[in-house]
C-alpha cells in the first residue's frame, strides 16, 4: 500500500542503460490534485523517472506503487491496461494522429475504451472548448498552429479523466507566450478534474506553475520543499 494520500510513490529506483546509471536510487511520491516538476540538467534522469512512474520503463530495482499495490510487480498486460484506464500522456510535439482531425484525435482515447462515437466527439468538443481550441475542432494537425497544437494534446490527455498526467518537457517546442498559455491552461485543467501532473522541464519559467519541485542530478531525486 501507498502511504497515507499519497497516489503514486516510487522509492529507491535504479535503473541503468549500460554501466552509467540512470537512476541511482530515486524517490518520489505525488498527491492527489497536486502539479510537481521534474527539474534538472539534461541527461540527470528525469524521463527515466518519468518511465519509470508511468509504468512504460521497469527499474532494475525499487518499487512504483499505487493505490492497490506494487505497479512494477505486475505483469507486462495488466500494467499496459492500468496505464489506459489512470494515466494521460503529453508529450513535447503532441504527437496527434496526422490523419485524424483535432476533434477525432481527442476523442481517440475515448473510442479506445469502448465509448460510441457521438458521445466520445461531445465530450471531445467540451474539452477542445475548455482548452479554447474548439474553434480549429474539424482540421488536422498540420493545419494548426504549434500552440494549437499542444492545447488539442491536453485536451486528448484528459478526455478519459486519468488520475495522473505525465508531461514530458510540454511546452520545449512552444515560443514562452504560446508555453505560459499551454501551461496556465493545462493547470488549470488539470487541478479542475484533480488530476496529479508529473511535469518534466528544464525551464523555471515552466516549472512555477507547479505546486513542488523536485530537482533530478545524478540519477537522484531531490525534493525541493522548504528548501532556500
Ligand atoms: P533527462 O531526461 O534528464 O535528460 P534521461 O532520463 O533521458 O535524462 O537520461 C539519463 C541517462 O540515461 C543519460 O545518460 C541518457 O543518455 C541515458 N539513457 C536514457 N535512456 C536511454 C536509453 N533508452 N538507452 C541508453 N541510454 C539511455
Amino acid at each position: 500500500m501507498t502511504p497515507a494520500g499519497s497516489l503514486l510513490v516510487a522509492s529507491g529506483l535504479h535503473k541503468s542503460y549500460g554501466p552509467t546509471p540512470a537512476l541511482d536510487g530515486a524517490d518520489f511520491s505525488i498527491h492527489p490534485a497536486e502539479v510537481v516538476a521534474i527539474m534538472g540538467p539534461s541527461g540527470s534522469g528525469k524521463s527515466t523517472l518519468l518511465h519509470c512512474l508511468a509504468g512504460i520503463v521497469q527499474p532494475d530495482s525499487g518499487t512504483v506503487s499505487s493505490g492497490g499495490g506494487a505497479r512494477s510487480a505486475l505483469p507486462d498486460r495488466e500494467r499496459s491496461a492500468l496505464r489506459r484506464s489512470e494515466f494521460g500522456f503529453v508529450f513535447q510535439f503532441g504527437q496527434l494522429v496526422p490523419e485524424l482531425t483535432c476533434l477525432e484525435n481527442v476523442a481517440l482515447p475515448l473510442r479506445l475504451n469502448g465509448t460510441g462515437r457521438k458521445a466520445a466527439e461531445a465530450q471531445a468538443l467540451e474539452w477542445l472548448g475548455r482548452l479554447e481550441v474548439d474553434t480549429v475542432a474539424g482540421q488536422r494537425p498540420s493545419e494548426v498552429s504549434g500552440g494549437q497544437g499542444q492545447r488539442v494534446a491536453v485536451a486528448r490527455s484528459l478526455v478519459t479523466q486519468p488520475r495522473v498526467l505525465f508531461a514530458d518537457e510540454p511546452t520545449g517546442a512552444l515560443d514562452s507566450l504560446n508555453g505560459e498559455r499551454v501551461m496556465q491552461l493545462f493547470t488549470d485543467a488539470a487541478r479542475d478534474t484533480r488530476a496529479a501532473v508529473v511535469l518534466v522541464t528544464h525551464e523555471a519559467r515552466v516549472a512555477a506553475y507547479s505546486d513542488r519541485e523536485v530537482v533530478v542530478r545524478d540519477g537522484k531525486a531531490r525534493d525541493m520543499a522548504g528548501v532556500a
